[in-house]
């Protein structure tokens, strides 16, 4: 068998140098088994013959045998054109070019039958063919032609003579040296049968040539069954691994802090969903395993008191627990929320940022250190090797998004025997998401927001209507109100995106003159940043223009409007998240999604569905649909491969729940991978590990 993996594309009749280049550039194909597995995007079945009479506008690729019967010659200068009018019989339709006059004019032959291949479309009211394949029926045997490739390509590589046609030829050419046995088998012959998979050969031929949809549907299902089986082989053995290794600490008791608390101080009642998930995290903390739990919950659904009361479990253990946030701001309020709510208990909190003076740094460092500190408050400030815990036992890591697969994995270092790590996340991951990324994460949800909290209005407004838009943010201002206007600023370096958040300042300060303004951004020196914050929180500034340095866990209830300038420029989790820092209190609240008038199809739909769901589940699933996982916030820093060649996450939702279960059957019954049957699987899996050449497994 050819090592198609370690051999180099350009020794592929075809290629050569340059060629190779082109294609390790644009497409990262640098091996013959890299060009194997760059498979087409889609088939057109050459087999099937339309008639002139049939063709509309709209049609994909289609495929007439006639003859032309006249040649006309049209326009000039960029719209000098020959029209070829051809017929079948049925009815005309126009062929037109745009180059390659002359050789055309000595190719074609009036009276000749030909095939003829292209995407029809309408020109002044006429259906025509722009620059069409065209072959000699004799020469042609359509019947045996079958699906034809196409393959993605950049305009680079067809500068280079590598179009999608030229694509086909190369993966020809590389079937023709392999022969029948191009790759190992990747999985057991068990599964193959019991799932009634074709051979993973036949697979890689038939995706590229199939010789109808049957055979190529057939093919997909094998390759996509393999690309999620070996992502869910990965986490499910990683996790298995783990609890084998680890027994976790043992929170057996519910102890009196907790009790105090729960009698006592709590502020309100919990709602349903709040007691169950915390009855989840108890039973798993009771237990001999290391907790993993993942914890989503809307924005506002009051998973921070989630947090609190599991942290004074672990306390009443004996523990020390640490709560994660991704800025300083959030970790600053979450620590004064702590202290506010535990004040008369013995509980001391501490807060801990990269901000924090030496000296108490110092002190903090050593209560970590000898256990007198039994909360601590943090950011990624906590990674550091120099924060050491006495006895850590629980970890809360807030928004998780913005934490990667590392961070987490240097917290479990924290303790011999790992914490037990709650997640918590108000950006819903889509459930094939969370499987591809979490293996065995349990997932908790709340699903219930606190009583009396009314939906948020949420409006589209194109900026030539904003006028309104102001004297509707007056009336709300006048009603005691505070409101956000936010601006984009992705990078924080973007000069021009300051330079949009400055002028947005001073006009809102000419338009709201009578109030005080306030202004966020993530230059400023960080105790400026908590000056403007609590300045707002107060209720000293109403109105706070800013950037998305807000759009996490900031909590102010009476704040009731969400401006969101250039929304085009947010994803919508993004969006999601800005929205939830409003009605947050008793009052009616509204977000307003300012852009311009022009917009991608692309925009409008999540402007529509921002302005139709209020739900934070509906608004992800919607973004992977529109975006692909790859792009999902959070995916880049997880750490694991997602660019699926086939598979897909949105689609394939239930062929990876079954896939899924599959794996989870042989790494139970199979844990310490010593089954020779399944050899195979294990081989392939660190293979890939490899190739990966990533922090693939490391995931919590
Ligand atoms: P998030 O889930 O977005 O982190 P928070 O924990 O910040 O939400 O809670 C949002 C607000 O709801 C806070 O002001 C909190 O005090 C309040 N809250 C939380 N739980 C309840 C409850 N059971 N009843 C009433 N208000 C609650
Ligand atoms: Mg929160």
């Amino acid at each position: 068998m050819l090592d198609i993996e370690n051999r180099s594309i350009k020794f592929l009749p075809g290629v050569g140098e340059q060629r190779a280049a082109i294609l390790g550039k644009e497409l990262g194909i640098h091996s013959l088994y890299d060009l194997l597995y760059y498979f087409p995007y889609r088939h057109v079945d050459r087999s099937r013959v339309f008639s002139v009479s049939e063709l509309t506008g709209g049609m994909p690729y289609v495929q007439l045998v006639g003859e032309i019967r006249s040649f006309e010659e049209m326009g000039e200068g960029a719209t000098r054109r020959i029209v070829g009018h051809f017929t079948d019989g049925s009815g005309f339709v126009d062929l037109v070019w745009f180059r390659g006059l002359k050789y055309l004019k000595n190719r074609l032959k009036i009276g000749v039958r030909y095939v003829v291949f292209g995407k029809p479309s309408v020109f002044n009211g006429r259906v025509n063919i722009a620059h069409p394949d065209i072959d000699d029926a004799e020469t042609l045997h359509l019947s045996e032609m079958g699906l034809q490739p196409y393959y993605n390509t950049t305009e680079r590589m067809k500068r280079a003579g590598l179009n999608s046609q030229a694509m086909a030829k190369l993966v020809s050419n590389l079937l023709k040296l392999t022969g029948e046995n191009i790759v190992e088998e990747t999985l057991t012959p068990t599964i193959i049968s019991k799932h009634a998979l074709m051979p993973l050969n036949d697979a890689l031929r038939i995706i590229h040539f199939p010789k109808n949809t049957v055979e190529l549907r057939n093919a997909e299902y094998r390759l996509k069954f393999d690309e999620l089986f070996y992502i869910q082989l990965n986490i499910l053995h990683y996790a298995k691994d783990r609890t084998l290794r680890y027994a976790g600490h043992c929170f057996s008791k519910v102890g009196d802090i907790f009790n105090r608390f729960y009698k006592e101080f709590l502020p309100f009642e919990l709602t349903g969903a709040q007691k169950r998930v915390i009855k989840e995290i108890r039973r798993d903390m009771g237990g001999n395993s290391q907790m993993n739990r993942l914890l989503q919950g809307d924005v506002g659904s009051g998973k921070t008191l989630v947090a609190l009361l599991s942290m004074l479990l672990a306390k009443d253990n004996g523990f020390q627990a640490c709560m994660m946030a991704p800025t300083e701001i959030l970790a600053e309020q979450h620590c004064a929320t702590l202290r506010r709510m535990l004040s008369g208990l013995p509980v001391s909190v501490e807060l801990l940022t990269g901000s924090t003076k030496q000296k108490e740094r110092q002190y903090i460092l050593e209560g970590l250190a000898d256990g007198s500190v039994d909360i601590l408050v943090s950011t990624h400030a906590v990674l550091e090797d120099k924060v050491q815990f006495g006895n850590l036992g629980f970890v809360v890591i807030d928004e998780q998004h913005r934490f990667g697969v590392v961070q987490r994995a240097k917290m479990w270092a924290k303790n011999r025997i790992p914490p037990h790590i709650l997640v918590m996340t108000a950006t819903p991951i889509p459930r094939t998401l969370a499987m591809t990324l979490y293996g065995d994460l349990d997932v908790s949800v709340i699903d219930e927001l606190p009583p009396g909290r009314k939906p948020i209005v949420t409006k589209h407004i194109f900026r030539d209507r904003v006028n309104e838009m102001y004297s509707f943010i007056h009336t709300q201002l006048q009603a005691g109100r505070q409101a956000y206007v936010v601006y984009p600023l992705i990078s924080e370096n973007e000069k021009s995106d300051l330079k949009n958040l400055e002028e947005g300042y001073k006009q809102l300060c000419n338009i709201f003159c009578n109030y005080n303004i306030g202004k966020l951004h993530g230059k400023m020196k960080s105790k400026e940043k908590e000056e403007e914050m609590r300045r707002f929180s107060a209720g000293e500034t109403r109105l706070l223009v800013s950037t998305t340095v807000i759009e996490v866990g900031v909590d102010v209830p009476n704040a009731t409007v969400m401006v969101v300038e250039n929304a085009e420029r947010f994803g919508l989790s993004q969006l999601h998240q800005l929205r939830g820092r409003v009605g947050r209190g008793g009052n009616s609240s509204y977000c307003l999604l300012v852009t311009d008038g022009k917009l991608s199809d692309e925009t409008h739909k999540r402007m529509e569905i921002m302005t139709a769901s209020n739900d934070g589940f509906v608004i992800a699933e919607a973004d992977l649909k529109l975006r692909g996982p790859g792009d999902i916030e959070g995916t880049q820093q997880s750490g694991i491969a997602l660019d699926l060649k086939i598979a897909s996450l949105s689609r394939d939702e239930q062929l990876l729940q079954y896939v899924r279960n599959v794996a989870r059957e042989i790494v139970d019954a199979d844990p310490e991978m010593n089954n020779p049957a399944n050899r195979i699987l294990w081989r392939r899996l660190m293979a890939i590990k490899k190739a990966n050449n990533r922090n693939w497994g490391a995931i919590s």
